[in-house]
């Protein structure tokens, strides 16, 4: 399929007279109406509960919108708690799905009343050391081993994933939060990341539901809630299609009505931690052409680096790109599209087939509204770009600055050094 901007040429060279490139951008519209897609299905389950993977796009403006949804926010730091305690996200519409976590962190998601999802055996004591008493709700996580796979191939590895507790572990975890007093349980499993499939959910829900009914049956605790965590994909690749969230739904009540229905489990709430499905797609680096290169290939250099969008350096991810203005005009060119790091994989694409780019020409990288601005680091000195929300009203507000270099140097304030620069 065709991959689109949700902005034009004209309208970023607008947008740009005020905020000069580089920046995120997102869109409202995209955002809105995909929650609410996800809201109709899973309407079935009373109980549902979208709980947004704040690391994914830690923005409250756009976490705000998701909110109206009725959603809530997935955790795993200190800091991502503060962002939702300060928008009034607090108690049960915090889930705290954590690993390797420090004691404050564990301290603070108590006070705030978050749902504490347990990454192993022995964080029951560590925490318990740290809260007194047990919350009334937990959740461990849990980790089956081996391969994870569906009809078309592997999807992922969990037996060599850091998370999770064994089966033998999450039965003897159970037992144990039971004879502290824990009333109501969940299970909470992240198998497999990025599946473009609509089988991901279901096939885990499956597997989920049937040691949830074990589970009960083994140590008599009452199971509350299934967490299916993230991992629904999106279609970075233009030859991808994109997951039918109205059919995953439909495949995960299936599930619901083969295993948990019979068991008598019929009152099971469905929970869901998606973060790159939730905005990935309404999410784009908008990015100026600054430098045309030819040596051993051609390259086009542009005003944004790795430090605004790391998944193709980290991962060699494909980014889509389209040059704004050129998007009917052939393909015909060849090039690397480079940042400016002293860094080789500073490269938003390699060999890429594109219309011939001039200077001065913006280039939409696609899909980086989750996990890209997230990811942003400062290396060079590099400093992070705004994030822009196109609204539905087509107007633009700003929801978060650029970086300047004061803030760059904050955190040399043990330094006599300010007084060195007019900034
Ligand atoms: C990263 C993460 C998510 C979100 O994953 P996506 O692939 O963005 O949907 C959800 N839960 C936990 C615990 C995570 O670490």
């Amino acid at each position: 399929m065709k991959k689109i901007p949700f902005v034009t040429k004209e309208q970023i060279e607008e947008i740009a007279k005020t905020y000069p490139t580089p920046f995120h951008i997102y869109d409202e519209k995209g955002i809105r109406e995909n929650a609410a897609k996800v809201k109709e299905a899973f309407a079935w389950n009373p109980g549902f509960k979208e709980y947004f993977a704040v690391k994914a796009t830690p923005n409250p403006f756009l976490m705000n919108i998701l909110k109206e949804y009725g959603f809530g926010c997935d955790c795993s730091s200190l800091t991502e708690l503060m962002l939702c305690k300060a928008i009034g996200i607090t108690g049960d519409d915090i889930m705290f799905s954590s690993n390797d976590t420090p004691a404050e962190d564990f301290e603070y998601a108590a006070k705030l009343g978050a749902i504490i999802n347990l990454d192993d055996i022995t964080h029951i004591e560590f925490l318990e050391n740290i809260v007194g008493t047990l919350p009334e709700t937990m959740s461990c996580r849990y980790n089956p081993g081996g391969v994870f796979t569906l009809s078309n191939g592997i999807m992922d590895n969990p037996g060599d994933a850091k998370y999770g507790m064994t089966e033998e572990q999450i039965f003897e975890a159970y037992r144990i939060l039971k004879s502290k007093g824990v009333k109501h349980f969940g299970i909470h499993a992240f198998l497999a990341s990025n599946t473009v499939t609509n089988e991901y959910y279901p096939a885990l829900a499956k597997q989920l539901f049937e040691l949830a009914v074990r589970l009960e049956k083994e140590t008599g605790a009452d199971i509350s809630f299934i967490n299916l965590s993230g991992g629904v994909g999106v279609p970075y690749r233009p030859d991808q299609k994109p997951n039918d969230i109205l059919a995953i739904g439909e495949g995960v009540r299936k599930a619901y009505e083969e295993v948990l229905i019979p068991a008598g489990m019929g009152d099971v709430s469905i929970y869901a931690e998606m973060g790159r499905f939730m905005m990935a797609p309404y999410g784009g680096l908008v990015t100026k052409a600054i430098h045309e290169k030819h040596t051993y290939k051609e390259y086009i250099g542009v005003d944004a680096c790795a430090v605004n969008l790391m998944r193709p350096a980290m991962y060699g991810a494909y980014h889509h790109i389209t040059v704004l203005g050129k998007e009917d005009a052939p393909c015909d060119h060849t090039y690397d599209v480079t940042g400016s790091l002293c860094e080789n994989n500073d490269k938003f694409a390699i060999d890429r087939n594109l219309p011939e780019i001039q200077k001065g020409d913006y280039l939409f990288i696609h899909d980086t509204g989750a996990h890209g601005f997230a990811m942003g680091y400062n290396y060079n000195g590099k400093l992070k770009s705004a994030e822009l929300l196109l609204k539905e009203d087509k107007s633009v507000q700003l929801i978060r600055r650029k970086e300047t270099p004061k803030d760059y140097f904050a955190t040399f304030d043990c330094f006599d050094f300010y007084d060195n620069f007019d900034f």
